[in-house]
């Protein structure tokens, strides 16, 4: 393959931006360039061009230069199949209103970077000589006066817009990881394409799902979870089935995630099994992250392979890079200034004591000998996790019980080393407030154990000199980057909603930061669980809106708001007690885009947290030192491994696939036996067992009733479903265990179980799955008719 002269040359690894490089443009109608709106022909083609486009936020007008990958559009002919480009660029970012003003190139935010791969296929230009090549552009962006973030998804816009305009018969799939990210990416980036092309949001409420085959042959552009997108691709319905063809090209957000067991991986390894097989209509891939990470490898060697891997997965075969033309730009690269804000422990800690007092006796309670006595530690709570499981699976209720109440202590000892011992109490408050099956001597024991504790507990909970240091540093922190009057703006990372909460309510009672003028909200994810509050999607966006418009200025947020979340850039973010991979650091350290910005990592000194933090540094420089050495790989031997690799994942899943079938095919349904999780009631065989659209499953047994009872009220999920909506929670009629809720499907109630409320028996063993996934019996597809007509004849009996 001859690359002289396409500017682009395998040792090097060298891409012609030219003298174009970023521009930025500013003021209203178009300013710049050869190109105009979207759907405009001119702008991508040839040297000079440029392109004003109105990404909206006010008067503003962003102008995008495209950073041509010189050459292939002359060369197109020469394109073979399979052809990949791998494309890193730096996302350039402006350091504040007065470099937008000036139309000095502010900031180039190195943090920022995003990895892009794209692949051009040969047939995508069969004909259409006189047509653009879909050129692989990435565009810059330019976002202060609105302040997003989103560089990588401006891009994908942009090759969307071209690949569209070169070719008839193009379909975009844009798949996003979170749901919060469909409505965000369509109003805030791909409405541009609104107007020249049809572009449709499809998230998981939306009725569109329903009909997802029409909507996709409807639209040139479908914005949609990976999980919509492969419920589709197995589907066996009309309405909903589609196929990997229907697309042109699938633009993968956040692609680093396209490993394992992911939903991106499962689409890609559905679309390598064709690729392999000699499929030829498959769609183009674009994928976008800033970080792909070193997949938790340590050494040199592991994270190129890990790189590999991801580019195997995404199926990219030729890498170049327009990271070394970015230091041609000359543009500073401002770093959010890191500090380490380490504390200590509590120098005396008698709650924390009083709590690991009450553990020792329950042990004791137990009886057993060998149990950990590592109160307060990840290690625990994974020993007494599992020791529960097993109790389960031997039917020991007493030692069960004792364990899953010591977890719940544990939790308490790792909240008051997070946040306050008032949050940690609370948290034992209101699992003893749960309803419990008190004719259970266990039960009873650990009731009156923690009644008896009480009192202590919230007087000692109550004394503020016994406070956390972790937080006194917190609020040093923010009182020197919170001037009053001033327009700091912050985000808090922790690690769970529970300590987000906690947070929240520690600083309504901070006085000292009371003149701060902090205006602060809680921002955490919106998928349901019956531990924490959750938030709704719109609840999310309300907060992020008011953030965004000065209302709020500082977030308390989980790990939501690392990745993709539209969130203006802020001079200060904190990661408090975090332990994180890499691409997780990066991404939070990417928030801290202002002008003088700090990166604050509150920890304990000498703690895991710090460690990690300093091991994730060294993971970033290896990393890039990773995406260089695959970048320089020659061309031969870089096809040869991924082609390698790509055979492997794909033999490895077929392999896995036949296991799982035939697992499934293990035991007869009606030798299956289910007892409940608690206290052992044999309740249901497996033949009773089906399933509603492919993953819910129901009992579908009439007599199953007399074994649960329903709590008052109906649960609310911040979502809708297809054909039927949620019910009441249902629990075991003997012990008031929880087993899952009722599905009304059509006026009829059925109950859905949660099998990990559930211990199954089968020939074989007793076991507790996680997952119906993993059971060892088929389940068959629930048939409402028959359903119908089965229990219309027990009636009339
Ligand atoms: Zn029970």
């Amino acid at each position: 393959m001859n690359w002289v002269g396409t500017g682009m040359n395998w040792g090097g690894v060298d891409v012609d931006f030219g003298a174009r490089g970023w521009e930025v443009h500013r003021g209203k109608g178009r300013v710049q360039g050869a190109g105009g709106a979207p759907g405009s022909s001119g702008g991508c083609e040839g040297a000079g061009g440029g392109t004003g486009l109105n990404w909206g936020g006010g008067d503003r007008w962003v102008g995008v230069h495209w950073a041509e990958l010189g050459g292939v559009a002359g060369s197109r002919e020469k394109l073979r199949l399979q052809q990949l480009l791998l494309l890193s660029v730096s996302v350039p970012d402006w350091g504040g209103d007065g470099d937008w003003e000036s139309g000095r190139a502010g900031s180039l935010a190195q943090q920022n970077l995003g990895f892009i791969s794209y692949r051009c296929h040969p047939w995508s230009c069969a004909g259409t000589s006189t047509k653009p090549w879909p050129q692989p552009c990435v565009a810059a962006t330019a976002s202060s006066g609105c302040p997003r973030g989103a560089g990588k998804t401006r891009a994908a816009v942009h090759v969307c817009w071209k690949h569209l305009e070169s070719r008839r018969d193009g379909r975009v799939a844009v798949l996003v990881n979170k749901v919060h990210l469909v409505e965000q990416h369509a109003k805030e980036e791909f409405h541009v394409l609104q107007g020249t092309f049809r572009v449709t949001a499809i998230s998981g409420d939306s009725s569109h799902k329903c009909f997802f085959s029409q909507v996709v042959k409807r639209s040139d552009v479908v914005i949609c979870t990976a999980q919509i997108l492969h419920n589709a691709l197995l589907s066996r319905e009309e309405d909903t089935r589609v196929e990997l063809t229907d697309f042109s090209l699938l633009v993968i957000d956040e692609c680093h995630h396209t490993h394992k067991e992911a939903v991106y991986n499962k689409i890609m390894l559905n679309y390598l099994q064709r690729k392999l097989s000699g499929q030829q209509d498959l769609p183009q891939i674009l994928g976008l992250t800033a970080s792909p990470g070193t997949g938790g490898k340590t050494s040199f060697e592991g994270a190129v392979e890990h790189i590999l891997q991801i580019c195997a997965n995404l199926d990219t075969e030729v890498i170049t890079s327009a990271q070394e033309h970015m230091q041609n730009l000359q543009r500073q690269v401002p770093q959010p200034r890191k500090q380490y804000d380490l504390c200590q422990e509590r120098a005396w800690d008698p709650f924390g004591q009083r709590l690991k007092k009450i553990m020792a006796q329950i042990q004791q309670h137990m009886g057993n000998a060998g149990l950990p006595q590592d109160f307060g530690t990840q290690t625990y709570e994974q020993q007494v996790v599992e020791l529960e499981k097993r109790a389960a699976e031997r039917f020991c209720r007493k030692t069960r019980a004792c364990a899953l109440h010591l977890r719940k202590y544990n939790d308490a000892l790792l909240i008051n080393d997070a946040v306050r011992m008032v949050d940690a109490f609370q948290h034992l408050q209101q699992f003893y407030a749960m309803e419990r099956d008190m004719k259970d001597p266990t039960e009873r024991f650990l009731a009156t154990t923690f009644e008896e504790n009480r009192a202590s507990l919230l007087a000692l909970a109550g004394c503020q000199r016994y406070e956390n240091p972790r937080l006194s540093k917190l609020e040093e922190i923010l009182r020197e980057n919170f001037q009053p009057q001033g327009s700091s703006r912050g985000i808090v990372f922790t690690k769970t909603r529970q300590s987000a909460h906690s947070l929240f309510s520690w600083l309504q009672d901070a006085a000292t930061l009371s003149g701060q003028h902090i205006r602060a909200a809680v921002l955490t994810g919106a998928g349901y669980s019956n531990q924490t509050r959750h938030m709704t999607q719109n609840e999310q966006q309300d907060v992020i809106r008011q953030f965004r418009n000065g209302d709020l200025n500082l977030l308390f947020s989980t790990s939501v708001a690392e990745e993709g979340l539209d969130i203006p850039k802020c001079n200060i973010v904190v990661r408090y007690g975090l332990m994180t991979n890499e691409i997780a650091m990066v991404q939070a350290r990417g928030r801290a885009r202002a002008e003088n910005s700090v990166y604050s990592v509150v920890a304990k000194a000498n703690s895991r947290e710090v460690s990690r933090e300093q091991l994730n540094e060294n993971l970033v420089e290896l990393m890039e030192k990773a995406i260089k050495a695959v970048q320089a790989m020659p061309e031969r031997e870089y096809r040869l491994k991924i082609a390698e690799l790509q055979r492997n994942a794909v033999i490895s899943w077929q392999v896995k696939e036949a296991k799982i079938s035939e697992r499934r095919q293990l035991h007869d349904p009606d030798d299956v036996y289910f007892y409940c999780v608690n206290c052992n009631v044999a309740v249901c065989c497996g033949s009773d067992i089906r399933t509603v659209e492919g993953m819910h499953h129901v009992n579908i047994n009439p007599n199953f009733r007399r074994y649960y009872t329903v709590s008052l009220g109906k649960i609310s999920f911040p979502r809708t479903f297809k054909d039927w909506e949620p019910g009441c929670r249902v629990m075991c009629s003997g012990c008031r265990q929880e087993w899952g809720m009722e599905m009304i499907y059509q006026h009829v109630k059925l109950p859905i179980l949660c099998i990990k409320n559930f211990v199954v028996e089968t020939p074989a063993e007793k076991r507790r799955y996680k997952k119906w996934s993993s059971v060892t019996f088929p389940v068959k597809e629930f048939d409402y008719v028959e359903y119908c007509s089965s229990t219309q004849e027990d009636e009339s009996f």
